[in-house]
This record gives C-alpha cells, sequence and structure tokens, in this order.
C-alpha cells in the first residue's frame, strides 16, 4: 500500500501489535533496569524485571516525572555505556530546569523511521522540498523531522527559526512544498507575506505543514490552512520521549496516531494516577518500547488528551489521541475557576476579526483577582470603527464566559503589537504574586 513508509508496522493486526508490544515491553524494563535511577526504583520496590508477564503488568511498574529526569540530571537514566551514546538532546526548558536524553545510534535509527512514517503518512514524497523552520540543536524538532524527511527522499532545507524574509524567499527561490513549524510562527508568518507585497498562496508552492510543539485548536489549523492554502496536521512529540514521531495525523485530520510499536500509551488521571474511562481525557503517559540508551518507564507527560473511539478508516491499528487540550502546569486556577489557555485561544479564533496572536494577563486589584485576555485583530479589521470594536468586544466576553464561567476583561490591540518570538508563545503572564 503506498500510503505507508512500513506496512508491516503501521498496518500490523491488532493481537499482532499486543503480541509485539508486550515482547518489547519486557525487554525495555530489562534494560531499564541497567540505569541507577531503576534499578534503585525497582530494588525498592521489589520488582523484578522477569515478572513483567502481561500487557496489564505495566501497572505494576513505577511511574517516571519530570521531577525524576531533573533529579537523575544529567547520567541517572543512562541504560547503556556512554561511550553507547551518540547524541544528547535536551528538553527546552519551558517550566523548569532542563532534562537530558541520551540516544544511541540504534535510538537514532528507529526515531527517523518513525519520522519518516509519520511524514509519509501525512503525504511527504521524494519529489517534495521540506522547508523545516523549528528550532534545530537542543531542541528536537529541528533534527527530528529533517532526519525523518530526508529517509524518505524529500529534499530537506534546515531553515530552522526566524528570519522571516529569508524564510519566504527560501520557499519561492526553491519551491518549497511542505512545512514544518510552530503554529503560533506560522500565523505571525503572514506578516511578512504582507509587507512583501506577497500572498502565500498565489506566490508559493506550498501544500502541506507540520504544525507541532505547542497547543493549538482545530481553528487555528483551519486558519493556517486558509492563509496558506494546504493541508497543516497535527504532530505530537516531547524531547523525554525523542522529539516529534511519537504521534502524528493521518490524512483524515481527526487524531493523531500514536505510534503504538515504539510507545505503551496509558491515559490516567492525573489525581488518583487510576486509568480514565475510555474516551475521557487524562494525562498520556508513555513507556518506551524501543529505546536502548535512555529507556523511559510510564513517563507522565503532563499532557492532557483523550483517546479517540473506533478504528481509523485508514486502516492503521495505533490509537488516535486527541488533541492535547493544555499541559496539566499550563492550568491556572483564577476566582476558584480552573482555566486553560486552550480554551480562551478557541474562543478568540472562532472570531474572523481576531488576529493570531493573544495574551492571557492575570493581576490582583485589591484583594480581586483580574483575567484580561488581550487579544490582537486580524489586519483586515485593522480600521474597525468604535461601534463594531465595542461589539466585537462584547461578543467575546459572552463567550468567553460560557466557556469558562467567569467574565474577563477584553482588550483588543492593533495587529502586530503583541510580545511575540519565534519559538514557543508564552501565552499566560501572571503578575498576581506580589500583591498578595
Ligand atoms: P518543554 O517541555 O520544555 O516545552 P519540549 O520541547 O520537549 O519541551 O516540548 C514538548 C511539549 O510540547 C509536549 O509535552 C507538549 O506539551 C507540547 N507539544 C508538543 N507537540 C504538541 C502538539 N502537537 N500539540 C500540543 N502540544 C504539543
Ligand atoms: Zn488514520
Amino acid at each position: 500500500m503506498e500510503t505507508c513508509f512500513h506496512p508491516r508496522l503501521e498496518l500490523i493486526a491488532p493481537e499482532e501489535l499486543a503480541a509485539l508490544q508486550l515482547k518489547r515491553l519486557r525487554a525495555s524494563v530489562r534494560r531499564a533496569a541497567a540505569s541507577p535511577h531503576y534499578r534503585e526504583t525497582f530494588a525498592a520496590l521489589g520488582l523484578k524485571p522477569g515478572s513483567i508477564k502481561t500487557l496489564d503488568d505495566v501497572k505494576r511498574l513505577p511511574f517516571t516525572t519530570k521531577a525524576d529526569l531533573r533529579a537523575g540530571f544529567p547520567n541517572g537514566f543512562l541504560a547503556v555505556d556512554r561511550r553507547q551514546a551518540v547524541r544528547l538532546h535536551a528538553s527546552s526548558g519551558t517550566t523548569g530546569a532542563p532534562t537530558a536524553v541520551y540516544h544511541s545510534q540504534a535510538d537514532l535509527r528507529s526515531w527517523t523511521g518513525l519520522c519518516a512514517r509519520s511524514l509519509f503518512m501525512i503525504g511527504l514524497r521524494p519529489e517534495d522540498v521540506f522547508q523545516n523552520m523549528v528550532g534545530y540543536g537542543l531542541f528536537t524538532g529541528g533534527l527530528g523531522l529533517h532526519y525523518g524527511a530526508e529517509a524518505l527522499g524529500a529534499l530537506v532545507i534546515p531553515a530552522g527559526v526566524g528570519n522571516s524574509r529569508r524564510q519566504v524567499a527560501l520557499m519561492r527561490q526553491f519551491g518549497s512544498t511542505a512545512l514544518h513549524m510552530i503554529p503560533s510562527y506560522a500565523l505571525k508568518l503572514q506578516e511578512t507575506f504582507r509587507d512583501m507585497g506577497l500572498d502565500p498562496r498565489r506566490h508559493t508552492s506550498l501544500r502541506l505543514a507540520v504544525l507541532g510543539a505547542e497547543p493549538h485548536s482545530e481553528l487555528t489549523r483551519r486558519r493556517v490552512e486558509e492563509i496558506y492554502g494546504l493541508k497543516a496536521f497535527n504532530s505530537y512529540g516531547l524531547s523525554e520521549l525523542n522529539g516529534p514521531g511519537v504521534a502524528m495525523e493521518c490524512p483524515r485530520q481527526e487524531g493523531m496516531h500514536l505510534w503504538e510499536d515504539a510507545f505503551l500509551l496509558e491515559i490516567v488521571n492525573p489525581a488518583t494516577l487510576e486509568p480514565v474511562a475510555e474516551g475521557e481525557t487524562g494525562e498520556v503517559v508513555l513507556t518506551t518500547l524501543v529505546r536502548q540508551a535512555m529507556p523511559l518507564i510510564r513517563y507522565r507527560t503532563r499532557d492532557l488528551a483523550s483517546i479517540l473511539p473506533g478504528p481509523c478508516p485508514c486502516g492503521r491499528p495505533h490509537r488516535r489521541l486527541s488533541r492535547i487540550e493544555g499541559r496539566s502546569d499550563d492550568m491556572f486556577i483564577i476566582k476558584g475557576v480552573n482555566v486553560f489557555p486552550m480554551q480562551v485561544e478557541a474562543v478568540l479564533m472562532a472570531e474572523p476579526e481576531v488576529g493570531g496572536n493573544y495574551l492571557i494577563e492575570l493581576t490582583r486589584e485589591g484583594s480581586e483577582e483580574v483575567m484580561t485576555v488581550r487579544a490582537e485583530v486580524a489586519e483586515q479589521a485593522r480600521r474597525m470603527d468604535a461601534g463594531k470594536m465595542a461589539g466585537l468586544r462584547k461578543r467575546l466576553c459572552a463567550a468567553l464566559k460560557a466557556e469558562i464561567l467567569l467574565t474577563p476583561r477584553v482588550e483588543l490591540a492593533a495587529p502586530d503589537s503583541l510580545p511575540s518570538g519565534p519559538g514557543k508563545a508564552q501565552r499566560v503572564d501572571d503578575r498576581r504574586r506580589g500583591g498578595e
């Protein structure tokens, strides 16, 4: 079947997949036991790697948290001789101190394979020109899909982040057909096209985009597709588990296939750590099944998602993850209400007159907590009159109230006026401390 890069593993029968997972889980637990961290934790629990007999036995294994990775920094999780490790990556440190991840040559081969099959699945082919507009270096987004795209034979432009005019020039000079970018940057880059007097739909050959590394709503995806005249696919990964190539949407664009031959998937209630009921949202927990240098057991990603019901019409048995609804550490509490930035984004993006960039500010006025949503208006709404502006603000307030159950202040800003950078967007500015 031409739609699969690795048909044997992508179209594996469910019972065969389960057998493969069990075999790989047992090997992975044995390998993990060679690392200082798991040697100690297994010993403390009296757990013998050989006692894992069924897939359900994974529940007897300890969870691994980001705090464990930090405590084990830099070598506590290394399960092979350091000389066998050939690559070091580190998480971008969005939420604190970085963590180190080692890869052996075999690890890089299997990661590359996962990225290649993900890209092939969305339609990338050897004739494509893949402009990779995310960070190279310790951040895994760049190198991960770079090697994947090369492995399937596409021409790769390792453009990296920023330098927007150059990005546009590269797209035109080399006829880029596919882009990899962070969604907030994808929305931002349209301004550069505008400044250069160009229309991305007419003046490029783009047909595919991979959007990853940060949460974004369905409406943001549609905006990106509309702006560039292409199909955009959601791509999920995290550096602790390689990086990109953990889960990717197929052409149906309904959930991301999580590659279950490489990762054992659980969704747990973050408070009780018990499995959630089928289809319910919870924390994604992943166990590496093929990694050698640094196996991770039941890694708590802190990302919240659910599993979509039923099989995918594309035929891949790998279960589909919903959009990441937020990360448990993204959530903020205001006036006793739990809010995820993604809920705010979904409301904003439903209004065509709202632009791509927004910021949520949390402040304190006396004893009162105040939430202010500052949103840029879209370029075409730049000259909106005061009456229309007031109407838009009123609509947004009402829609936000319906979504998050409290009424924030809404301030509309001129296009391109809020802070933004080429990396992951910071959506929440919490300035409530100090006022306490
Ligand atoms: P950091 O945790 O420092 O940001 P990474 O660069 O490894 O480190 O980022 C991984 C995180 O990025 C994931 O845990 C997840 O929260 C987020 N992420 C990655 N891809 C997506 C996606 N497609 N949708 C939503 N969030 C994503
Ligand atoms: Zn599918």
